[in-house]
């Protein structure tokens, strides 16, 4: 997981480049004629975010594009104001993309992969006014994108993280852990052991999270490439004492990265084992 700064770009600014690409003027006028209720979702949206409440913000239930979600503004055109007007407009996609590269191109999400598009953390399907929010956009990885296990929830408990606004315990403290499974070949399982001071809503969030975004698979997969190498070089590893063997895996624990990293996870549940040493030797 990595927490992302808040995106330069104002919500204003995204609206407008937005809106210049539209060409009908009575259109233009409908998004103009409803831009201060716009604006005063988004600002319900900011605020909420801040307290960590976007749960509470309602929604109605199975939207059909046609519905009128504002003025005459309906759920199609909030999806088309994003899906054509930023994503595929110049003036828009400019906005689109400064999105993707201030956010230092790794998903944050998941911690690992290649951001691949923008994730509306609060779905457009259900929330179609926030399409076009720049603080709603989150750039993730194909798999986070499309391979949610669940969507949106309004229980404070289910809430996944959120890049921008998240509580700093998340990325400060080590809540990521893992066992050996194997030695031969040396695999791993990771999972959530979240700290005891934690609220519960938090220790709640981290499970669902690691569970949405499906982190224990990838994070194995990681580790069973990386695991790979260890096992291959091995002989080399005991060529000293258990002592030489651990400081060897110790080595690979790169301060840089932060303490949920799936590495820094892997190293730390090596060295902690005190058998791996005899297991890997026989
Ligand atoms: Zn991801």
């Amino acid at each position: 997981m990595i927490k992302l700064n808040i995106p330069t770009i104002t919500s204003i600014e995204a609206f407008d480049a937005c809106l210049s690409g539209i060409v009908s003027t009575d259109m233009k006028q409908n998004y103009m004629d409803t831009q201060h209720d716009i604006l005063s979702a988004y600002d319900v949206y900011e605020a909420k975010a801040n307290q960590l409440k976007l749960y509470e913000i309602p929604f109605i239930k199975q939207l059909k594009n046609e519905d009128i979600v504002v003025g005459d503004l309906s759920k199609g055109d909030f999806k088309h104001l994003y899906n054509y007007y930023m994503v595929k407009r110049p003036v828009g996609r400019k906005i689109y993309d400064k999105l993707m590269i201030e956010s230092g191109g790794r998903c944050p999400y998941c911690g690992i992969s290649e951001t691949y598009n923008l994730d509306h953390y609060l779905p457009k399907s259900k929330y179609p006014i926030y399409s076009v929010l720049p603080i709603n956009l989150i750039p993730s990885c194909r798999d986070c994108n499309t391979g949610k296990l669940a969507g949106h929830s309004r229980k404070a408990k289910k809430q996944t993280l959120h890049p921008y606004f998240e509580d700093e315990c998340f990325y400060l403290d080590n809540w990521i852990d893992a066992d050996i499974t194997g030695y031969k070949p040396l695999t791993l399982s990771f999972f959530v052991r979240v700290p005891d001071e934690w609220s519960d809503i938090n220790k709640a969030r981290a499970k669902q999270h690691f569970k949405d975004f499906n982190l224990n698979t990838k994070y194995s997969l990681r580790a069973s490439d990386e695991l790979t190498t260890v096992w291959d070089q091995r002989n080399n590893f005991f060529d000293g004492l258990p002592d030489d063997f651990k400081k060897q895996l110790q080595s690979n624990i790169v301060e840089s990265l932060s303490v949920n990293h799936w590495k820094i996870v892997v190293y730390k549940t090596l060295v902690e084992d005190d058998l791996l040493y005899d297991r890997l030797r026989c």
